[in-house]
């Protein structure tokens, strides 16, 4: 009785199965988990956006009203 054999994939060396993990995805996760480390420390950096301005109450009421307007096309749609 012949078993049916997995297609070995030697190509790209990504032998991991479905309940292990191969080098080649561990040391995809790792990088990933590097460069958002890398990201969060750099965060104060150039790419800083800046702090929102305080608003003043009118303009807190202007975005109430905007919200309350999105709020209701929401229920409407
Ligand atoms: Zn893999």
């Amino acid at each position: 009785m012949a078993k049916s054999q997995v297609p070995a994939r030697k190509s790209s060396g990504h032998i991991c199965a479905r309940h292990a993990i191969c080098f080649e995805c561990f040391r995809a996760g790792a990088e990933r988990t590097r460069a958002r480390r890398e990201a969060w420390a750099q965060r104060s950096l150039p790419f800083e956006v800046a702090p929102p301005p305080q608003l003043s109450a009118r303009e807190l009421a202007h975005r109430r009203q905007m919200l309350e307007h999105l709020a209701q096309s929401a229920r409407r749609a």
